[in-house]
């Protein structure tokens, strides 16, 4: 009998990739299946990006990088955190890790301990809860809501906190919600936390690029008087639709870069090489890649609320931020998980249920809009026809 730790009983996943299982499964018996489940752009890779990749492998970049990755990469980020929120942050409190995910590991590996207590968005990321159960710290949802547009509330988020609170895990523009949290929401959020100086900061800003109606993105990198405790999640997966590249980075205060160092060291060594160069090229090229993305998810959005709106029990405020929306089903009749699994199996239409993301998810479920407008309004008629012919099983 094998003696694995306990605390592999607690680990989580994320529920979005057995959806894209079971959609692909489909597929291959033959069915139509649309899939808004997953979290992707459907968009290549800019070319001048795989470009720059393909010729960093020609040039021999074979080997093995620093740990915390490559300098001229860590500066290439130091430039776009300081062109984008007019923020100067140092290379050498940058790290280079294999994807947005490794930077909320790290975090969480480093403050989550039983008797420990760890604040996170629900509806929010699941690999948030899943991490911090891992570690046998104790999860404390702060709900995120409706009628805050999905976005946090500072005074909640400040009134969960206990003297064992290590942790707060903050995200905008938010999965699954599309919620963007104002700046005044922010702003309040980091005066309250002035009484709580004990309390690190994990903002995960992975969406940070993608924000509409004017509603603008702002960063936490920008209070000072929180830099020794904040840790910024940042990656090329959305912004450049580079998702299987694994490419991410992060802003650590100094106490806790050297100990992020070594997780890399002992985890995966550094990003590879290749990705690294590419990842030179997507920061330091044009952007216009990145602003015809967000313009395109933009008209899909439109086409999204509008539709959700149309179908019979279903309400969807306008997201702000990401590639989500976030219909509230609860008029519908149905529970969220069983509509979401029978969505895919009679309609061929993959999304993913609220309690995916947390108790707080439930009455809503998950649609990505990062597919093409076609296939988005023909969902939407499947949608359609489904709730009006077929009754909560
Ligand atoms: N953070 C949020 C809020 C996300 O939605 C995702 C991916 O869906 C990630 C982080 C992880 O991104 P990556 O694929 O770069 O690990």
């Amino acid at each position: 009998m094998l003696h694995v730790v306990p605390a592999f009983s607690r680990i989580g996943e994320e529920n979005a990739f057995a959806v894209l299982a079971r959609a692909q499964a489909l597929v291959a018996q033959g069915r139509d299946v649309i899939n808004l489940g997953i979290g992707q752009p459907d968009m290549p890779t800019p070319a001048h990006v795989v470009e720059a990749g393909i010729k960093a492998l020609r040039d021999g970049h074979h080997g093995y990088t620093p740990a915390v990755g490559i300098l001229p990469l860590r500066e290439a980020v130091a430039r776009d955190i300081h062109r984008r929120h007019g923020v100067e942050v140092s290379p050498d409190s940058v790290m280079i890790v294999p994807g947005g995910k490794v930077t909320m590991f790290m975090a969480i590996l480093m403050f989550g301990e039983p008797g420990a207590e760890i604040l996170y968005p629900d509806p929010g990321f699941p690999i948030y809860r899943s991490m911090i159960e891992f570690t046998g710290a104790t999860p404390v949802p702060v709900p995120i809501r409706e009628e805050n547009g999905f976005a946090f509330s500072a005074a909640e988020t400040l009134a969960l906190i206990t003297p064992k609170t290590r942790l707060l895990i903050v995200n905008s523009p938010a999965n699954p919600t599309g919620g963007v949290t104002p700046k005044a929401e922010i702003d309040a959020l980091v005066k309250g936390l002035a009484d709580h100086p004990d309390v690190a900061v994990l903002s995960d800003e992975i969406y940070g690029t993608m924000t509409y109606d004017g509603e603008r993105h702002h960063s936490l990198l920008k209070y000072p008087e929180i830099r020794d405790r904040l840790v910024y999640l940042d990656g090329a997966s959305k912004t450049y639709a580079m998702t299987g590249w694994r490419l991410g980075w992060s802003v650590w205060p100094k106490p806790l870069y050297d100990a992020a160092r070594k997780l890399a060291v002992n985890a995966h060594s550094c990003v590879n090489a290749a990705t690294q160069w590419a990842g030179i090229a997507a920061l330091d090229g044009p952007q216009d890649c990145v602003a015809e993305m967000v313009a395109a998810f933009d008209r899909r959005r439109a086409i999204v609320v509008d539709g959700l709106n149309a179908l019979p029990g279903v309400s969807c405020i306008a997201p702000k931020g990401a590639f989500y929306a976030f219909p509230n089903i609860s008029r519908t009749g149905w529970k969220a998980k069983p509509l979401a699994a029978t969505l895919l199996e009679e309609a061929g239409v993959a999304v993913i249920g609220g309690p995916d993301f947390g108790v707080h998810g439930e009455g809503y479920i998950r649609l990505s809009y990062a597919n093409s407008a076609e296939n988005i309004r023909r969902a939407l008629a499947r949608m359609e026809t489904f709730l009006g012919a077929r009754q909560p099983g």
